[in-house]
């Protein structure tokens, strides 16, 4: 249940409850729509009988004009005369009323499964049921009272199915049109879910795409509404433009305090280069202090450049350069570094095309061949190899330097990182920072390979364009 999305979750839960609400609802239809026909055909049995009670009358002696006369039905019972009025119901909603005398003989009406009911005995004013062929009847005995009628018998018959065939065809419907309701609110509910939460989804999109990308002008557009997501998107954005403010800012401070720094740097340098006049030659001092001065220019150069970079990239303009002469260009001006005697070696494919802008993808494969010229051994080598591969296009600087320990990898990448060992190399900790940065703003990356005392492989991955 946990590795459920959010929505896959509602939907799931809502399908249970509307399933558990439809099974209710049909085990509540049947059981009391049952009971309630049961009691309706009971209830019709016995006021059908009771009714037809009334309707039969004793007549000792009929005169000839009561036969011709009267519409009602005449019988001879014994010595006497049966009239049965002709409200006497004998089939009346498939309820059927027959009359008996107390020995079981058939004298008038009708009931549909006579000989089954002769084997059973009268009981007056109740309900008795009897199986017929599977089927259920209900069986209501009712004894003349009336003068001269004793010892006449009503019996009316009615079977339990009679009246189901209407509750069937409720049922049946029911039965089809309940799951068709229920699998149209799932999926409207599934859309629904999906429509809800898609702004949510926008948030954590937007969030991710600032923490790989440190892309601080990513906003969430979810449209106008007032909804608690809206709000929380608002919210967000109001973080994220602080974030970028603050963060501007920051920017802005490191870029002027590099560039009011430039100036005493120089003038530090400058003085370094009067006083080997005066002297005649450098005095130690002299040669620490002109040493540290020319680090801290390297730095306050680099933090420059950085800053700017990230502060207006947009001034950088992207061409379609010819990624393989660049290359080739590199490797022949860096080549000539006679650096620890290091040897470097190109295999470049030719006319691979990118779209970028040259200065600083000249400053990232610059720094990532001299990392490798820095960190590499005595005699060592350096391979330089640009490959393509379907839409991408990769360009590796291999050495086989003192390598970079495992757990250090991830930390290379940081600004001012530097490995313990590596302190002391001259570097200011921002190369491969800015070679990061550089690769993102070409939609590219970067990565590393290396095993400690062996050597490193360092990738840029971009897209190159068609030829
Ligand atoms: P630096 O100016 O110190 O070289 P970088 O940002 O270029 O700063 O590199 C960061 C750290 O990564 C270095 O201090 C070094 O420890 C390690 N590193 C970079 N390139 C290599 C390499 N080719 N071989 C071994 N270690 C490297």
């Amino acid at each position: 249940m946990k590795k459920l999305s959010a929505r896959a979750k509602i939907t799931l839960w809502f399908s249970i409850a509307l399933i558990l609400i439809v099974l209710l609802t049909y085990i509540l239809i049947f059981s009391v729509n049952h009971q309630v026909i049961q009691k309706t055909i009971r209830d019709n049995l016995i006021e059908t009988v009771e009714n037809n009670v009334d309707e039969i009358e004793f007549y000792n002696y009929i005169g000839k004009d009561d036969f011709e006369n009267d519409i009602d039905f005449f019988l001879q019972y014994g010595d006497v005369y049966l009239e049965i009025d002709d409200d006497f119901l004998d089939e009346v909603n498939q309820v059927y009323t027959a009359l008996y005398t107390s020995d079981g003989e058939f004298v008038y009406g009708e009931n549909i499964i006579a000989s089954e009911t002769a084997k059973l005995e009268f009981s007056n004013s109740s309900v008795q049921k009897i199986t017929v062929e599977g089927e259920l009847y209900y069986i209501y005995d009712k004894q003349l009272e009336a003068k001269g009628l004793e010892g006449l018998w009503l019996r009316g018959v009615v079977s339990e199915t009679q009246g189901e065939q209407d509750f069937t065809t409720t049922a049946r419907i029911s039965l089809i049109i309940l799951p068709l309701l229920v699998i149209a609110a799932i999926v409207g509910g599934f859309f629904l879910a999906k429509h809800v939460l898609s702004p949510i989804k926008q948030i954590s999109d937007a969030a991710a795409k600032i923490r790989q990308g440190d892309d601080l002008k990513q906003r969430i557009e979810i449209g106008d509404g007032n909804d608690e997501i809206h709000q929380l998107a608002e919210q967000f954005n109001g973080m994220f433009s602080r974030l970028e403010d603050s963060f501007k800012a920051q920017q802005q401070f490191v870029s002027d305090a590099s560039h009011e720094l430039r100036t005493p740097v120089a003038v530090i340098l400058a003085q370094c280069e009067l006083s080997e006049q005066k002297n005649d030659g450098k005095t130690d001092d002299i040669k620490i202090i002109e040493r540290q001065g020319k680090k801290m220019n390297r730095l306050i150069n680099d933090m420059l450049s950085f800053t700017r970079m990230e502060l207006n990239p947009q001034r950088y303009a992207f061409e379609r350069l010819n990624f393989s002469e660049l290359c080739e260009m590199l490797c022949f001006d860096m080549s000539l570094i006679k650096e620890k005697d290091i040897t470097l070696e190109a295999e470049l494919e030719e006319k691979i095309f990118i779209n970028a802008n040259s200065e600083l993808i000249s400053r990232l494969i610059s720094n990532l061949i001299s990392n490798a010229y820095r960190y590499g051994n005595q005699n060592g080598h350096i391979w330089v190899k640009l490959e393509s591969e379907g839409g991408m296009t990769m360009l590796s600087v291999r050495d086989d330097g003192i390598g970079i320990a495992r757990e250090e990898q991830q930390n290379i990448f940081r600004r001012f990182y530097q490995s313990d060992s590596s302190r002391s190399s001259g570097g200011t900790g921002l190369g491969l920072a800015m070679a990061k940065e550089i690769a993102q703003l070409h939609g590219g990356e970067i990565s590393v390979e290396s095993i400690l005392g062996q050597g490193s492989t360092f990738t840029l991955t971009i897209e190159k364009l068609a030829k």
